[in-house]
């Protein structure tokens, strides 16, 4: 494991900060929060779908025909829906170990996570990211995001019948809000227990990839940035996860 890899090669939006950013602070403000509750599923999935793709113009993305594209390929192999879900798998081209899933059901991968993971620990860091989507967590972060970030006047503005195309700026603030904002963590827990008991039962894969991929994350954190970051406390969630699987 090449545990500086998490302080290098660190791709613009981890540096926008983290846990500052959390959603703490931005439920302060009811009113704003009023707003972003009327905003419907469609039009927090079509935000989401602008800043995943503002994302994935900024990284380089190792494509179907990478290595890195093909291992994907074959994990998410039927999943392109898995539980009500549309779903779209990409991985991109970074040391860091890291993963974040968006409403829209988009789901990244870096590189460096894969690297750092066998296929059974991924598939349980997918059906964990599944799991943040099914259980309406990243929509909820992304109306917390857009009620208090910059795009929060353009979204308003459209009413509750379009998506407004927000600018560069705007996403980019919507980017630190939900993807590096950090989970709190009920729904690490409740993440973590879709992707044992729903997400690796159905696909019938072995479970005990829940736990050794937290452990490692566990051996690997304070290295700062990366999954850690955004998802607290491996070493409990590793031993919650020994006493699920029994
Ligand atoms: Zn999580």
């Amino acid at each position: 494991m090449r545990r500086r890899d998490f302080v290098v090669a660190a791709p613009a939006l981890i540096l926008v900060g983290c846990k500052n950013m959390d959603a703490g602070g931005a439920l302060s403000a009811a009113g704003d929060l009023a707003k972003a509750a009327s905003l419907t599923d469609a039009e927090v999935s079509g935000y989401a779908a602008q800043m995943v793709a503002a994302q994935d113009k900024q990284a380089k993305i190792l494509g179907a025909s990478s290595k890195y594209g093909q291992r994907m390929a074959k994990l998410t192999s039927g999943l392109q829906s898995f539980d009500g879900l549309k779903l779209d798998f990409k991985v991109y081209d970074s040391n860091q170990i890291n993963a974040f899933a968006c409403p829209n059901g988009a789901i990244r991968f870096y590189s460096g996570l894969m690297d750092a993971m066998t296929d059974d620990e991924i598939r349980y860091v997918i059906g964990h990211e599944i799991g943040h989507i099914k259980l309406g967590h990243s929509k909820s972060r992304m109306q917390t995001a857009l009620a208090t970030s910059a795009a929060q006047k353009t979204a308003a503005s459209s009413g509750n019948t379009a998506v407004a195309v927000l600018a560069d700026s705007q996403i980019g603030d919507l980017m630190a809000k939900v993807v590096v904002a950090q989970h709190s963590q009920s729904n690490e827990n409740a993440a973590d227990d879709y992707a044992v008991q729903q997400f690796l039962t159905k696909i019938g894969s072995n479970k005990k990839g829940a736990v050794t991929a937290l452990e490692k994350l566990a051996a690997m954190s304070g290295g700062g940035g990366g999954w850690t970051s955004t998802h607290p406390a491996p070493k409990e969630r590793a031993e919650r996860m020994k006493k699920l699987i029994g």
